[in-house]
């Protein structure tokens, strides 16, 4: 019953010494970010499984570039919602982050930049498993840079001449492990982990809520549909994010 659901959520956030989050692109929904597919399906003709990867870039860079300033431009008229802005306040109370997202949008960091206000916002920055659109990283030596509009010659980098391209993982690439192996030990030292708005069924990152309760913590999830996790999860609360996490977490 929903009552008893919040009631035993509740309950595990008050109790919980560590909490992790772990969001995926249910979060951002309420903030307009299209999703991988309304954004690619129908860019151009191309499946976005085909465009976004290392075979592409290397192939023809330049349309994999212009897709990815097209989703910059989409991304630039959306905001933070109040789920972003409630899991910020959360671990910026914490004083030490949890946050583990698989989008790319970078709307977790824009949430913490703006609820920390002149403060600190390291505590409420996530961890990123995909990267960020809004960023660039050279393929030659991993430099990492803002985002620059496309000009006519493809952006080189500055140190080794490597192409700049979206530092966000391909499909077919592997996540970088220094920051899947951060995940993971936040993963299995909370005693609690907070899945919002993801399906759960993109690997590596489907397998941390499960490092949690491996190592004898528990799992709430939010997301208005069923999921691969909810039977796993000790509460399931079924909502928006942008209404439930701050009504669960402030
Ligand atoms: P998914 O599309 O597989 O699942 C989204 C989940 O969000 C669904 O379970 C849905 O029921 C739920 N949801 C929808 N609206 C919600 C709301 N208002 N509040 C809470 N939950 C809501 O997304 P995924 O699990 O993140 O996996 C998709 C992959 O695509 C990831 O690898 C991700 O990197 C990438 N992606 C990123 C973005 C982004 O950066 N915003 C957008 C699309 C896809
Ligand atoms: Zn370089």
């Amino acid at each position: 019953m929903e009552e008893g659901q919040w009631r035993a959520a509740r309950g595990l956030v008050r109790e919980a010494g560590r909490v992790v989050a772990l969001t995926g692109a249910g979060i951002s929904a309420e903030s307009g970010v299209p999703t991988f597919r309304d954004a690619g399906g129908l860019w151009r003709s191309y499946r976005p499984e085909e465009l976004a990867t290392p075979e592409a870039l290397a192939r023809d860079p330049r349309t994999v570039l212009e897709w990815y300033e097209w989703r910059r431009s989409m991304l630039a008229d959306c905001r933070p919602n109040a789920g972003h802005r409630a899991l910020a306040r959360f671990f910026l109370k914490c004083g030490e982050s949890g946050l583990v997202t698989q989008n790319v949008d970078g709307l977790h960091t824009r949430a913490a930049l703006e609820e920390a206000g002149a403060g600190a916002a390291d505590a409420a920055l996530p961890i990123e498993l995909h990267g960020a659109v809004g960023r660039d990283r050279c393929d030659g030596c991993g430099a990492r840079s803002p985002a620059e509009p496309l000009g006519d010659d493809l952006p080189r980098c500055g140190g080794c001449g490597g192409l700049r391209r979206p530092d966000v993982v391909l499909f077919g690439e592997p996540l970088d492990a220094a920051v899947l192996d951060r995940a993971r030990v936040l993963a299995e030292r909370a005693d609690l982990c907070l899945v919002v708005g993801t399906s759960a069924v993109v690997y590596p990152a489907a397998a941390l809520p499960l490092a949690t309760l491996q190592a004898g913590g528990h799992i709430v999830e939010v997301n208005p549909q069923r999921t691969a996790l909810t039977d796993a999860a000790a509460a399931a609360l079924r909502g928006e994010a942008g209404t439930v996490l701050p009504a669960l977490l402030d």
